[in-house]
């Protein structure tokens, strides 16, 4: 489509932090400038809740006058954020004498539905894009954002500038997409859970997409699930290193593995993720007529009310399944109102093993609930696919039962 050599470039939040941080990200953009790549630079909003810069910020201060401002408004305030940190990354880019031009969703051309704070790219117009890029200009586009067909400014969410550049890397055909971060790749678990937890070369879109969905936030599922689509290369790595970072590709073959790299073969699981604050609600379906319709009904009703439900499990008499804890009153309500009998348990955490080699491999969850057992962790609900095992456990149980699991696949750095 194009003789450009196209790099995806993400740096997220804590990467633009400081002008230090900044510095070291206009590094990476030359250095793939002088390796005779065109960059297309995707930037998140400066800094974390608190900072001044930051959309966490933005919504509190709005919020603080006025709690009811419609999304169409809040999408518009929070799509601000990204346009600053680009205009100082343009800044920087400029001021070490390289041309650069920012572009917002919009004028980069990406179109999304009109889902105001959750909305999905539908398509990328990437003309404006490729016009500056033939002019020999570094492209920072603001992350996180977009526009609809009417020309509303819209948001995509939590994760969301991870998406954008999967996107953009999808519609330009690019060489690689590399997610820059402030750790060095993917790891087998939460590094700030698991201290000995380690650095994964190579994977699979499939295994990062089930980790990235499971909780994992180092990467969005979409973003995964986007790449996957044209088979663009995903990179993890990291801002303030020259670490390699982790490559996410198709199968894995002889020609992506280098010789001593951790091969799926190899293994059985590839990590642990968790989410918590979730709430298990079981709805008594007993003295209920006619079952497998009752069952239905009750599904139906919570997404008649917008409540996600997960982790269902139906048995004779009982259907279990699991909300987000701040949607838990709503669903107990509706569910009341049908006439069911309920019982809840709030703040409980969902704990996923994930790996590519788990599915002819028997003993995987009975190893699993041994781990849990031997920490004395009572397994509230369990299920099972071909490359995860879920356990619900307490909350209060979370992080020995994912350093437990981290341990027991001897997934550590020094196992
Ligand atoms: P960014 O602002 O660059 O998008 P995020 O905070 O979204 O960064 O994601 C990076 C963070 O994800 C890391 O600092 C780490 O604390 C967290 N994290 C959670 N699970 C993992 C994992 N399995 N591997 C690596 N990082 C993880
Ligand atoms: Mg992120």
């Amino acid at each position: 489509m194009n003789d450009l050599r196209i790099l995806v470039q993400k740096f997220g939040g804590t990467s633009v932090a400081t002008p230090e941080r900044r510095g070291q990200v206009a590094e990476k953009i030359i250095a793939a400038r002088q390796e005779g790549y065109s960059p297309v630079v995707v930037v998140s909003a400066i800094g974390r809740k608190g900072d001044p810069y930051a959309t966490d910020t933005f919504l509190g201060l709005v919020r603080g006058i006025n709690p009811d401002v419609p999304k169409r408004e809040l999408d518009i305030l929070m799509s601000c954020g990204e346009v600053i940190s680009g205009a100082v990354i343009v800044s920087t880019l400029m001021g070490l004498g390289y041309e650069a031009v920012l572009l917002t969703g919009a004028q980069a051309g990406i179109f999304t539905t009109n889902t105001f704070g959750d909305a999905r790219i539908v398509r990328i117009k990437p003309k404006n894009i490729l016009d500056n890029l033939k002019a020999g200009k570094i492209v920072v586009v603001t992350g996180f954002q977009g526009v609809t067909e009417d020309g509303e400014v819209t948001t995509l969410g939590r994760g969301g500038s991870d998406t954008t550049a999967s996107a953009l890397g999808v519609a330009l055909d690019a060489e690689e997409i590399d997610i820059y971060t402030d750790v060095e790749g993917i790891m087998t678990a939460d590094p700030g859970i698991v201290s000995d937890a380690k650095i994964l070369d190579v994977v699979t879109y499939n295994e990062i997409f089930q980790l990235a969905y499971q909780g994992a936030k180092v990467i969005h599922p979409r973003a995964v699930e986007i790449a996957m689509q044209k088979n663009i290369p995903l990179r993890v790595k990291s801002t303030f290193s020259d670490a390699p970072g982790t490559l996410i590709t198709s199968q894995l073959d002889n020609q992506t593995i280098e010789a001593g790299t951790d091969i799926k073969g190899d293994r059985l699981i590839t990590g642990i993720a968790h989410t918590a604050n979730v709430t298990q609600l079981r709805v008594s379906t007993l003295n209920e007529a006619n079952v497998p319709e009752i069952d239905l009904k009750i599904f139906k009703a919570m997404a008649l009310a917008d409540i996600s439900v997960d982790f269902i499990t139906v048995l004779p008499g009982d259907v279990l399944f699991t909300v987000k804890d701040e949607l838990a009153d709503k669903a107990v309500k509706i569910l009341k109102n049908m006439g069911f009998g309920i019982e809840t348990r709030a703040s409980c955490a969902k704990i996923s093993v994930i790996g590519g080699g788990m599915a002819e491999v028997t003993g995987v969850m009975a190893q699993v609930i041994e781990a849990l057992t031997l920490q004395g962790i009572q397994v509230l609900q369990s299920a099972d696919s071909n490359n995860t095992i879920w356990v619900l456990v307490g909350k209060e149980d979370m992080v020995r039962a994912v350093r437990s699991l981290h341990e027991s696949f001897g997934l550590g750095r020094q196992s």
